[in-house]
């Protein structure tokens, strides 16, 4: 599984304090990854770690896909 940071993650009236551009790709187990990108939201974007923000992340992955 991998999760872009996209700045969906940075959507909210706080983003202003966000990186002008986000390009960090999350890679592992689903669940190393909801939780790296998990608190690379709150860290770097200033969200709030809840169940919401969780859902948020999850719904982003993306399987691995080689071709
Ligand atoms: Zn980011």
């Amino acid at each position: 599984m991998s999760r872009g940071c996209s700045r969906e993650l940075g959507g909210t009236d706080r983003d202003r304090s966000s990186p002008a551009r986000c390009t960090l790709t999350i890679a592992g187990e689903e669940d190393e990854v909801v939780a790296a990108a998990t608190q690379h939201a709150v860290s770097v974007h200033g969200h709030q770690d809840n169940a919401e923000l969780r859902q948020m992340v999850r719904d982003g992955l993306k399987d691995e896909v080689s071709v």
